[in-house]
């Protein structure tokens, strides 16, 4: 039997499987593509390589202040999450089980409809894809107006240093809202596909990961929290560039509010807030106008 200490550190370790889980930002493939995509900008750029590789294990930038606050909210938001919220809200498919009960109650027998497998595969991982991006940007833009929220989603946006890990600088609340969100989409989502269709439903996936999120994250998407600059050119009316995203965290004051899209560009060119990376320049990272203290515990109750 182990005690609860060290149940509660062996979970405190939780998060270096992130590197091994392919439904991860950080799993290994995903941030070597990343890693040799930025070599390659290097060479194209005729910069320094050793400078760079230098660069990119400095300790000045996984050591800086900013840095550090990333890695412990990285850390305690695993914790919260494993010993809070999958306790309390479940997974997806308990969700999923009681949406479509609901469904055959109020509207009666279901599967009205059967497709070929593969053709139902393909359009169910689409439809999910969609609506976890739109429900993300909405929810990515309901962070940025409302002030109530905005205080806790500036964490986020109060890092100067972005590496990776900065994906998971999020207050605890914010991480909440956003696991229910997910919740809800792949429940809903699940349930109305299990409720039409007189088929199994399963999306198509890649080593265990959707094949859009897989694709789009060996595209590079470690480097949107990096310092390396890579816009996807006139892809980008349509899908997030790295270089979009640090447009969302610049400092400039023309920046804000801008490219709230996490994969899909479509969304922020609708709400008329996108800025492609041509042409644009980011000086820095960080709040526009706000000096933050870079301190995990005076960021507790939001900035
Ligand atoms: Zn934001
Ligand atoms: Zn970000």
């Amino acid at each position: 039997m182990i005690s609860e200490i060290e149940q509660v550190i062996l979970v405190g370790v939780e998060p270096l499987y992130y590197l091994i889980d392919s439904q991860k930002r950080i799993f290994w493939m995903y941030l070597l593509s990343s890693g040799l995509i930025a070599l390659g900008l290097v060479l194209i750029r005729r910069g320094g390589v050793f400078d760079a590789l230098k660069a990119a294990v400095s300790p000045k930038v996984w050591l800086a202040p900013s840095s550090r606050v990333d890695f412990y909210w990285f850390f305690t938001n695993h914790l919260i999450r494993v010993l809070l919220v999958v306790p309390v809200l479940g997974g997806g498919l308990t969700l999923s089980i009681s949406i479509n009960r609901v469904l055959y109650q109020w509207f009666g027998a279901g599967d009205f409809w059967q497709l070929p497998d593969i053709l139902l595969s393909v359009v169910f991982t689409v439809v999910l894809f969609v609506m976890e991006d739109l429900s993300r940007f909405l929810i990515h833009f309901a962070y940025h107006k409302i002030p109530f929220l905005w205080r806790f989603h500036a964490i986020h946006h109060s890092a100067i240093v972005l590496t990776p890990i900065t994906l998971y600088r999020i207050h605890w609340l914010e991480m909440i809202i956003n696991s229910v969100r997910s919740l809800i989409v792949i429940g809903g989502v699940s349930a109305l596909f299990i409720y039409l269709f007189d088929n199994a439903i399963h999306p198509v996936t890649i080593l265990g990961a959707s094949v859009i999120g897989f694709l789009f994250n060996m595209a590079g998407a470690n480097l949107r929290h990096s310092h390396v600059w890579l816009g996807y050119g006139w892809l980008e009316r349509w899908v997030v560039s790295p270089a979009q995203h640090q447009v969302h965290h610049s400092i400039a004051r023309e920046h804000i509010d801008k490219n709230f899209g996490a994969t899909l560009a479509v969304w922020d060119r609708l709400f008329g807030v996108l800025v492609l990376s041509q042409d644009t320049r980011v000086e820095g990272f960080g709040l526009a106008g706000k000096k933050v203290e870079q301190s995990f515990l005076s960021q507790q109750t939001g900035l």
